[in-house]
């Protein structure tokens, strides 16, 4: 049902972002990958996934902090695919510090990364979705869209808002056959949690795997991390006619983190 659509998937260079691109590409989802990558590493992402799947696929590194970049990726990005149909905005930052002591770069980094990319993502995005009359729109936010926790105030801010966002994107394209979501997950394995997994290591003069545990298991019932295909599927699943009465939702795959 969806070979041939298009996703475009920021930060689809590691983690959350390229689980979710095997899972569709294995659907015959033409692709847009993005991250950080230098375009010789991204080029061969991309024919990676073409010669795996055998479908299309593009790679752009634009740095999200930058609304000019954004808008050249995004008009390169339709122009190439002849549309987005799938949007997943998954790029993502993080830094942890006490509100006291936390950086204003960090703070503007994180809230252009995490949300305001994707206000410029879904306005690109939105005008094909509604000619073609459809489309999904998935966000990864976090269960820090839903609560908060010490010494992340940016990471916070951004995820919250970025449901707020998500929720009148949901509420203005209802008639459009566009839906919005934000997935909302617990603690996943990936590289950005390793900073706080090394700092609680250090502190307390242990391994990594004990502290890993101890970070897990400080938040989640559920004492094992999420697999970043897992989230993957979620985002599959949100793509599917039966999804498609889903929409406006926080969506959380947390481990009982915020049944709490
Ligand atoms: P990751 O560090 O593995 O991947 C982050 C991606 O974002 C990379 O592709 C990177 O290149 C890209 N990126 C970072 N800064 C960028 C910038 N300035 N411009 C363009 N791209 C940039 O992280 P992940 O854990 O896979 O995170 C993906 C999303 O999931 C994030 O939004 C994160 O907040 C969210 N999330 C992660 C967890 C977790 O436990 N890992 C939990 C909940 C939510």
């Amino acid at each position: 049902m969806l070979a041939g659509k298009t996703a475009l998937i920021t930060g689809s260079s590691s983690g959350i972002g390229l689980a979710t691109a095997h899972v569709l590409a294995e659907q015959g989802v033409n692709l847009v990958l993005h991250g950080l990558l230098s375009e010789s590493e991204g080029e061969k992402l991309a024919q990676s996934f073409i010669e795996k799947y055998a479908i299309k696929a593009i790679f752009d590194n634009a740095d999200l902090r930058d609304a000019n970049k954004i808008n050249c990726f995004m008009n390169y990005a339709i122009e190439q695919m002849n549309g987005i149909d799938i949007l997943v905005n998954n790029a993502g930052i993080q830094y942890t510090e006490s509100i006291e002591r936390f950086p204003d770069s960090k703070w503007d980094a994180i809230i252009a990364v995490n949300l305001t990319a994707a206000f410029h993502t879904i306005q690109k995005s939105l005008p094909t979705m509604i000619k073609k009359h459809w489309g999904r729109i998935i966000n990864i936010a976090s269960v820090h869209g839903l609560v908060a926790s010490k010494q992340k105030s940016a990471y916070c801010a951004a995820k919250h808002g970025l449901i707020g966002l998500t929720k009148v994107v949901a509420l203005e394209c209802a008639e459009e056959g566009v839906t919005a979501n934000t997935i909302c997950p617990g603690w996943v394995d990936t590289p950005l949690i390793n900073d706080q997994i090394a700092q609680i290591a250090q502190q307390q003069h242990i391994d990594f795997e004990r502290a890993k545990y101890q970070l897990i298991t400080s938040k989640q019932a559920l004492p094992e991390m999420l697999s970043p295909r897992q989230v993957g599927e979620f985002v599959l699943f949100l793509c599917t006619d039966t999804a498609k009465g889903i929409t406006g939702s926080a969506l959380p795959i947390d481990g009982a983190w915020t049944a709490q």
